[in-house]
């Protein structure tokens, strides 16, 4: 997906262009597992915005960020606009 914000501190989705995603995973039969992004200068923990517009809690929200020396990757589930953060392994 496309950043529409152009932004390095925000992002926001296209909705057409969500659907369209959407709807071409449902004809593969595939579903939604999870929605990642990246915080360039901010630790991986969800923003207010982040929680805000968590639309789909059946996803893993991850978030990667680059703001250390070493890139941190943290996951989490977003329910009633609160995080839980997920414990999860990379294979
Ligand atoms: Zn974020």
């Amino acid at each position: 997906m496309e950043n529409t914000e152009k932004s390095p501190v925000a992002f926001a989705m296209d909705t057409r262009q969500l659907q369209k995603v959407l709807q071409k995973m449902s004809l593969k039969g595939e579903v939604l597992v999870g929605i990642y992004h990246s915080h360039p200068t901010a630790p991986p923990i969800p923003s207010r915005e982040d929680i805000a517009f968590a639309y789909y809690p059946e996803a893993a929200y991850l978030i990667l960020s680059l703001s250390a020396n070493k890139p941190e990757l943290c996951c989490y589930r977003i329910l009633q606009k609160q995080a839980f953060r997920l414990p999860f392994k990379l294979i």
